[in-house]
């Protein structure tokens, strides 16, 4: 017997969501971010899935490493670079690009005998204030670079946008003017463009986009859902009801005893739990869905289980089979009760779930 909780993974949605992204920006080649085991959905699975995409992009050379391994022969993108020497021959030698944002690693393509040389793209701070080289110091850099025999030609130029999930934020203009202002004098194709900006910020489109949330069908933005954004869902995390028992008013339910059943009712538990990846800090209330209909659990997410309020299911049945996300239920909605955005969710569905394909 398998564990009943499972995540199944639609790739013709991923496909749609990347048809969607190319509609949207239909002069940009599409660099798909898959970092994080492609924002928890299983890296290779996407890249299998994602052939039309023109480049990868990932956050760690362990990453890149498994995707040549696994075959895939696309441009590969490390948007953290690389810190040490050894990675740099991996790099070299796997012919991976790289992103360049500080000084010393300048030093060490300058330095480090190579193989082949490697593409890089330069990266610009425009207010993010995370990776990349302040625009004062971007002539000196790319000069620095366009003259290292270890650097493929021609660079590229990127930044990254901090707030264009807010529709409404000026630094995103802001942002995007001193890209353009930066990189005005050089050649090379530039990017900036994360999800948000593809769907609200078209101008900055420009020559490569890089959605990682859209793919996955879904929404960057707090208000609305991946559908209002004419996407399709791609995960649904499913368990089953494992018990039903019947309680009198005033019993009190699971750990801390904190839900208190206000009448004689049904409970049923679910076979999922923060082991599993679903947030502990979701409110009371939080539905789930059974045969369609959404019902609320109650008391508090243990590791393994979690209880829900049947009194508006009196038919439910052990082996029913639970939708806490996906079809049906926006894991943008979950997201908003746990506190959290539906990216950390996605990312966190632990190995002990089934994945499945379909
Ligand atoms: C993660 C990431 C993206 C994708 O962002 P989404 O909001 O998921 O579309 C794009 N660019 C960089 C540099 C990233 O790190």
């Amino acid at each position: 017997m398998t564990r009943a909780a499972e995540a199944r993974i639609k790739l013709s949605a991923l496909q749609s969501n990347l048809q969607r992204v190319k509609s949207l920006a239909p002069q940009s080649r599409v660099m798909a971010i898959i970092k994080a085991n492609g924002y928890g959905h299983g890296m290779l699975r996407v890249a299998h899935s994602l052939v039309s995409a023109d480049a990868f992009g990932v956050a760690c050379l362990e990453e890149a490493l498994s995707l040549r391994d696994a075959g895939v022969t696309q441009p590969i993108l490390l948007l953290e670079g690389f810190y040490d020497v050894p990675q740099l021959e991996l790099i070299s030698r796997h012919e991976l690009a790289i992103v360049v944002h500080q000084a010393f690693q300048v030093d060490m393509l300058e330095k480090t005998p190579i193989p082949n040389p490697v593409h890089v793209w330069l990266k610009i701070d425009t207010g993010m204030h995370r990776l990349g080289f302040a625009p004062r110091q971007v002539q000196q850099v790319y000069q620095r670079l366009q003259t290292c025999r270890n650097v493929a030609r021609p660079l590229r130029l990127m930044s990254h946008f901090a707030e264009s999930d807010d529709r409404s934020a000026d630094i995103t203009r802001s942002q995007f003017d001193s890209f353009n202002d930066t990189v005005a004098e050089f050649q090379g194709e530039r990017s900036i463009a994360n999800s948000a900006a593809i769907i609200a910020f078209p101008q900055s489109h420009v020559d490569w986009v890089r959605p990682g949330i859209m793919l996955y069908g879904i929404s960057p933005f707090t208000d609305t859902t991946g559908k209002d954004e004419g996407l399709q869902t791609v995960m649904t995390l499913t368990s089953r009801l494992i018990a039903l028992n019947y309680f009198k008013k005033g019993d009190r339910i699971g750990y801390g005893g904190v839900w208190t059943c206000p009448e004689d009712m049904p409970v049923g538990v679910i076979a999922i739990g923060y082991g599993d990846g679903y947030p502990r800090g979701v409110s009371s209330d939080t539905p789930v869905l059974i045969n369609g209909q959404r019902l609320p659990i109650v008391g508090r997410v243990s590791m393994d289980m979690i209880t829900v309020d049947l009194r508006n299911m009196p038919d439910a049945r052990a082996g029913d089979i639970v939708t806490l996300w996906g079809d049906g239920l926006p894991v943008e909605e979950i997201a908003r009760r746990a506190g959290t955005i539906p990216y950390e969710l996605v990312c966190r569905v632990t190995q002990r779930v089934r994945f499945t394909e379909c």
